[in-house]
């Protein structure tokens, strides 16, 4: 397969963690026989430096373009670095939002896992812990009562706030597919989240998700009310496949499961949109405190390119490799800093991107 590919490395330790995620896509394409074209697109900080703002136009053209985008990093340090001293919609976060709306991407993908042999991170009590888990969480990205109209005003000499959440069919009915063919991919379970005992929305929500679950009879669907699925997270969290929720649902369970994980060094993302097109990063920031010393975890960003394979190219077999050769690294031994533990091999970001791609068959 040929894959075009757009590069955002971005800021602070960026450049360093994909530059090892494309040492590793470049091994799965010598090892499966694929040919991969990279475009470097600047965004965020280093296209201020360049371009004067966070986003060109021609930026955005290029990444449409693109199969997908690979992402790193963007943004500095906001109490020193330059680029907090410009206006806010010059700031590197202002280029990562209107990439986002430029390619629609309104379904955001993050997957939690717990890798046994990571287990002394995860908070949670032992015996959970031992299981392990592996889900991805499913957040509409582009509706609700982020997007919602608001106001603050006095009423009879009362300041009331108001925010307004508000959803159609047709936003949750692509936000549904999107969950379903992931389902299809991995166990075949989706976990529908709402508050249906309380708002309409949610409400609506669930009659659209039951009528999108009938075009996938393989998946078995299940409803949870928000509020139980943040306790189930704690106490069962092997129970889940892909949760799917809206906007600020997702917004806090996704926290909430990657905190599980224990180390955010490991978490990938992924923004979807109608398409096969995906933008994937890794779900911390430029980590401005470690740029430049080669410490940095490139596992999340590696991880990301393996959901890129998977969603984007359909090459679940690929994604696989990765995924495999990433739980072998772990279970012989190397950690990079944020995730050693006592009698592991302490690695640099290098050497963990080059021992994931020698363990690459
Ligand atoms: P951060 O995620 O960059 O860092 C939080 C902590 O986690 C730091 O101690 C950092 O060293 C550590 N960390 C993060 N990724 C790591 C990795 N791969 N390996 C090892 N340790 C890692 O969050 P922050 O400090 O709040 O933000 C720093 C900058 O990143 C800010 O400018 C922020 O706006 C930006 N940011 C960007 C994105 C994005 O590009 N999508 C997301 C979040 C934050």
């Amino acid at each position: 397969m040929d894959m075009k590919i757009g590069v955002i490395k971005g800021d602070g330790i960026g450049p360093e963690i994909v530059d090892e995620a494309m040492k590793v896509l470049d091994r799965i394409a010598e090892v499966y026989g694929h040919s991969i074209t990279y475009t470097r697109l600047l965004m965020g900080g280093e296209s201020i430096d360049v371009n004067g703002v966070p986003l060109t136009d021609e930026t955005l053209e290029q990444a449409k373009e693109s199969d997908a985008v690979l992402m790193g990093s963007i943004g500095g340090d906001a109490k020193t670095s330059p680029w907090y001293r410009l206006e806010p919609s010059k700031r590197p976060e202002a280029g990562l939002l209107s990439l986002r709306k430029g390619l629609n991407l309104f379904a955001n993908l993050r997957p939690a896992v717990l890798y046994t042999d990571l287990k002394e991170a995860c908070p949670l009590r032992e015996e959970i812990a031992d299981k392990g888990f592996d889900m991805v969480i499913m957040r509409e990205l582009t509706g609700g009562l982020y997007f919602g109209d608001r106001s603050t005003e006095v009423i009879d000499g009362v300041t009331v706030a108001k925010d307004e959440l508000v959803y159609s069919d047709t936003e949750i009915r692509r936000i549904a597919k999107r969950g379903f063919d992931i389902a299809m991919k991995r166990r075949k379970k989706v976990t529908s989240v709402d508050k249906a005992n309380v708002l309409d929305s949610s409400r609506l929500w669930r009659k659209v998700v039951e009528e999108v679950a009938e075009e996938y009879p393989d998946v078995t669907l299940e409803h949870m009310l928000v509020d139980n699925c943040a306790m189930q997270l704690v106490k069962d969290p092997t129970q889940f496949d892909v949760i799917l929720t809206e906007n600020m649902f997702g917004d806090i369970l996704s926290d909430e499961a990657s905190m599980v994980t224990g180390s955010i060094g490991m978490l990938a993302s992924a923004s979807l949109n109608e398409t096969k097109f995906g933008l994937y990063e890794p779900s911390g920031g430029s980590a401005p405190d470690i740029a430049g010393q080669g410490i940095a975890n490139p596992i999340a960003t590696i991880l990301s390119a393996a959901m890129m394979l998977r969603y984007s190219f359909d090459l679940d077999r690929e994604a696989q490799a990765i995924e495999d050769a990433v739980g072998d690294v772990l279970k012989d031994g190397y950690r990079t800093a944020d995730i050693m533990s006592g009698g592991m091999k302490q690695i640099g970001t290098k050497e963990m991107g080059e021992r994931i791609c020698a363990y690459i068959k």
